[in-house]
């Protein structure tokens, strides 16, 4: 990052809410879960489908974590109702994994027995390295008590290939699910994508094409392992690869999948679309905005760039 990029990126607390809201447009969905079908009902036109996934994280209270759990419950019903093609995304901490694992488990718990009952799949999105074990281990039980769960996976953290060799199998349950769940209840479902969090280099690769190549290592071993695999990357170099791997295998198009973020390179997420493949879109909205939008610029300084300018124009 240049020196003017890390200014930029320093001074965005330092950028009005209502000039972030403008550029954040781009990357969530809005502040209710209206505009955020409202979202997956313009990308259902373009040919994608989505996950819906409610903003918040590092939930401090078991209030809180209980009424996120009632939206998340809420939204499926509506989603249901819609009649979208959309899964949802949840992160655990949000749920009170951050205060008890028990608490982010039974919350989890819930919400997957809800997604079952209207046969929408449900995927726990994965937070920094403190939290993985826990992680996986709410997701092997849940999956195995309900099926239609699936977890992400890291490319930077060093364990990832081992965690493949140790995801389950089908579950014991055996019961037949609705709809789009049926396929969910085989395979594991697992996205995989690079990695958000700052981990220490004990645990995580660093360099920027050792990413890549864990990334690519990763998934010709889920591949091998028979995972539905959501190949989460807006990396050319990678999308180029992982097409080339899938065509080499002569997989069809509903025997993995390409995600991206909403408003993050649309127009590879066109051309994906064109060439055939299906392509998720992460839809994120809530309250909680403009905590997401400033980690999205953080991680882009171009955008930042772009707030920067539009703060001077409009002040
Ligand atoms: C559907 C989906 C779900 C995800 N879920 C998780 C999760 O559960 N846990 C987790 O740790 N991480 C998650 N991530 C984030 C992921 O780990 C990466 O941090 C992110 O995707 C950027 O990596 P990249 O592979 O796109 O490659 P990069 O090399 O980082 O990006 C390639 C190009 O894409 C553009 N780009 C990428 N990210 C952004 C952005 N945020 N804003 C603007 N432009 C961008 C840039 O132009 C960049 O040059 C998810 C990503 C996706 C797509």
């Amino acid at each position: 990052m240049s020196l003017l990029d890390r200014v930029l990126v320093t001074s965005l607390p330092l950028v009005p809410k209502p000039v972030v809201g403008l550029v954040a447009q781009r990357y969530v969905a809005g502040a209710t879960a209206a505009d955020a079908l409202a979202a997956v009902r313009k990308l259902g036109h373009e040919g994608a489908a989505s996950t819906l996934d409610i903003l918040g994280e590092s939930v401090k209270s078991s209030e809180r974590a209980t009424e996120f759990t009632r939206q998340y419950i809420a939204l499926l019903g509506e989603v249901k109702a819609a009649g979208l093609d959309s899964t949802v995304s949840v992160k655990l901490s949000m749920l009170g994994l951050a205060l008890s694992r028990d608490l982010g488990a039974a919350n989890f718990q819930a919400v997957a027995g809800a997604a079952r009952g209207q046969g929408i799949q449900v995927t726990i999105d994965m937070e920094d390295h403190t939290t993985t074990d826990d992680t996986l281990e709410i997701y092997r039980q849940t999956r195995q008590e309900h099926g239609g769960v699936g977890a992400v996976l890291q490319a930077y953290l060093r364990r990832t290939l081992d965690d493949i060799d140790a995801l389950p199998g089908p579950p014991d349950t055996g019961a037949a699910l609705p709809g789009a769940l049926a396929a969910s209840d085989g395979p594991p479902h697992i996205r995989l994508c690079k990695g958000i969090y700052v981990e220490p280099e004990r645990i995580a690769y660093k360099g920027f094409q050792a990413v890549r190549d864990n990334f690519m290592r990763c998934l010709v071993r889920l591949l091998d392992r028979g995972a539905y695999v959501g190949i989460a990357t807006h990396d050319q170099w990678l999308l180029d690869k992982a097409t080339a791997e899938v065509k080499r295998r002569g997989l069809q198009p509903d025997e993995y999948e390409f995600q991206m973020l909403l408003g993050v390179t649309p127009e590879r997420r066109k051309r994906l679309i064109q060439a055939g493949h299906r392509v998720r879109v992460y839809v994120p909205y809530g309250e909680e905005w403009y905590a997401y939008s400033i980690r999205r610029l953080r991680e882009n300084p171009s955008i930042a760039r772009h707030v920067i300018k539009a703060m001077l124009h409009l002040g």
